[in-house]
C-alpha cells in the first residue's frame, strides 16, 4: 500500500482480500485457531512459522488495524493494545528493565506522568523529566549510562507543546538510544515523526483515530530505523537469546521487525493487554474518515481560537494554530497542515468564572475526554488535578482557570453560539 496517499491509506490499508474474500475487514471473534497437526502449531509455539494460535499474541482482525496504522505513520511493524497506557508502558518495558533509565520531556499526559514517574521508578526503571524546551546542555546532562529512551509527545496533552523534534530525536541518537514520540494528538494526518528522524511512534487511539469515542486502545509503530545490533550491549533483550523462545535472538531472526515481534511475542504473551477484535473493527472504522475529521477538527478550532481571543471576558487562549502562540513557527515546520484540534483557554474571573461558564454550555459536554467527534470541556483543576491546591498546579503547568476544549466537528457556528450564550 505504501505508494498511496494517505487518504487512501486510511480507506484501504490493512486489509486486502482475496478472490471471494469480505470486501470489509471481517471480525475475528475467536480466542483459538485450528491446526491440523501437532507439528504445526508447535512450530508456531517457538515462531518458526508465523500464524496465529491464541489472540492474546495475536488475532487477524486486530492485525489487519494494526497494519493500517502502521502504513499511515511509515513504519515497518506495529501492533495494537488494550489502551494508550499499556502501550506507552510496553514502548518502554520492551527495552528497558529493572537498573535503566529513560529521559521523558516533563510536557506528557497525567496518565504517562504517573507511569513513567512512579510506577516503572516501582519495577527499577527512573525517569528524568527535562523541560521540553530546555537546551541542548540540559539535555545533554539528563543522559546516563543505562538511559535506554528518549521520550516525547509531538503536542503534549494538555499543555499544546509542540516538540522539538530535532533537539530530541538528535540527542537520542549522539547517545545510541531510540527517540518514542506518543503522536496522539496531531496523528499521522498532520505529523509523521518518522520524518523527523524518530524511531518508534506510539498512540492512544482512545482519541481521533477511533474518533467516535467509543473504545480504549492503543497502537505502537516501529519505522525499523533503529539499529539495534549497533547498540547492542544496551538492548540485550533484543540482541541477545530469549531463553523462553529456545535462545532465538530477535535482531537476528526478525531484522527490522525484532521490536515488535518482541512486544507482541514476549510482553503482550506475558502481560496481555490485549485490545477485543470487535474494537480494533471500530477502530478501523473511525481509521476510514480520519483524513476526512482532522482537518475539520483543526479548521473549527481556529475559528474557536480566534472567536475566544477577541472576547473581552477571555484572559487568555493556547493553541499552536494562533501566530501569537510560541509553538506557531515549529507547528508550521513539523505540521504544515495543522496541529489538532485541542485548545485551552482561561477567563478574566479565573478559576470561578471558569466553572460557571462551562456549566452554563449546552452543546458543548463536560466530559473527561478530547479528541472526538463532539466537542466537549474539562476543567483541569476541579477534575484531573483536583487534588492539588492553586500553587502546586501551576508547578504542573496547569492554570487555575484553564479549560481544555477539544473542538469537536459539528457547524463552527453552532459552537461559538454555545460558548457565546455561555459567557454572556
Ligand atoms: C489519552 C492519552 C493517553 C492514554 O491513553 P488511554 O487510551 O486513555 O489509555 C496517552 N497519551 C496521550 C497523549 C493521551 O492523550
Amino acid at each position: 500500500m505504501s505508494d498511496y496517499k494517505i487518504e487512501t491509506k486510511c480507506i484501504q490499508s490493512g486489509w486486502e482480500p482475496k478472490n471471494g474474500e469480505p470486501r470489509v475487514v471481517p471480525i475475528y471473534q475467536s480466542t483459538t485457531f485450528k491446526y491440523d497437526s501437532s507439528d504445526a502449531m508447535g512450530r508456531l509455539f517457538d515462531l518458526e512459522d508465523a500464524g496465529y494460535f491464541y489472540t492474546r499474541l495475536q488475532n487477524p482482525t486486530n492485525d489487519v488495524v494494526a497494519a493500517k496504522i502502521c502504513d499511515l505513520e511509515g513504519g515497518v511493524a506495529a501492533m495494537l493494545t488494550s489502551s494508550g497506557q499499556a502501550t506507552n508502558f510496553y514502548a518502554i518495558i520492551n527495552i528497558a528493565e529493572a537498573g535503566d533509565h529513560i529521559i521523558c520531556a516533563s510536557a506528557v499526559y497525567g496518565g504517562t506522568f504517573n507511569l513513567y514517574a512512579h510506577t516503572i521508578k516501582k519495577m527499577g526503571i527512573e525517569a528524568t523529566f527535562v523541560d521540553p524546551e530546555c537546551s541542548e546542555e540540559e539535555l545533554e546532562a539528563a543522559f546516563q549510562d543505562n538511559t535506554k529512551a528518549v521520550f516525547g509527545e509531538s503536542i503534549s496533552n494538555p499543555s499544546l507543546v509542540v516538540l522539538d523534534f530535532d533537539k530530541f530525536t538528535k540527542a537520542a541518537h549522539r547517545h545510541g538510544v531510540p527517540m518514542i514520540v506518543d503522536n496522539t494528538f496531531p496523528t499521522p494526518i498532520n505529523c509523521r515523526p518518522f520524518e523527523f528522524g524518530v524511531d518508534i511512534v506510539t498512540h492512544s487511539t482512545t482519541k481521533y483515530m477511533d474518533g467516535h469515542a467509543t473504545c480504549v486502545g492503543g497502537a505502537i509503530v516501529d519505522s525499523g530505523n533503529f539499529d539495534w545490533e549497533a547498540h547492542a550491549e544496551k538492548f540485550p533483550g533484543l540482541t541477545t537469546p530469549d531463553e523462553t523462545y529456545h535462545g532465538l535472538v530477535y535482531t537476528k531472526k526478525f531484522g527490522k521487525m525484532a521490536y515488535i515481534m518482541k512486544a507482541t511475542s514476549q510482553i503482550m504473551r506475558d502481560l496481555g493487554s490485549i485490545p477485543s477484535p470487535q474494537n480494533a473493527f471500530y477502530l478501523n472504522l473511525g481509521l476510514e474518515t480520519l483524513h476526512l475529521r482532522v482537518p475539520r477538527h483543526v479548521e473549527n478550532a481556529r475559528k474557536v481560537a480566534q472567536y475566544l481571543a477577541n472576547h473581552e471576558k477571555v484572559a487568555w487562549v493556547n493553541t499552536p494554530e494562533l501566530p501569537g502562540s510560541r509553538y506557531y513557527k515549529r507547528a508550521q515546520k513539523y505540521m504544515p497542515n495543522g496541529t489538532c484540534g485541542v485548545i485551552t483557554f482561561g477567563l478574566k474571573g479565573g478559576r470561578e468564572a471558569s466553572i460557571d461558564m462551562m456549566d452554563r454550555l449546552k452543546l458543548v459536554a463536560i466530559v473527561t475526554h478530547v479528541a472526538d467527534a463532539r466537542s466537549c470541556v474539562l476543567h483541569p483543576a476541579s477534575h484531573t488535578h483536583r487534588q492539588m491546591n492553586d500553587q502546586e498546579l501551576l508547578e504542573a503547568g496547569v492554570q487555575p482557570d484553564l479549560i481544555r476544549f477539544s473542538v469537536g466537528i459539528e457547524n463552527a457556528e453552532d459552537i461559538i453560539a454555545d460558548l457565546e450564550q455561555a459567557l454572556a
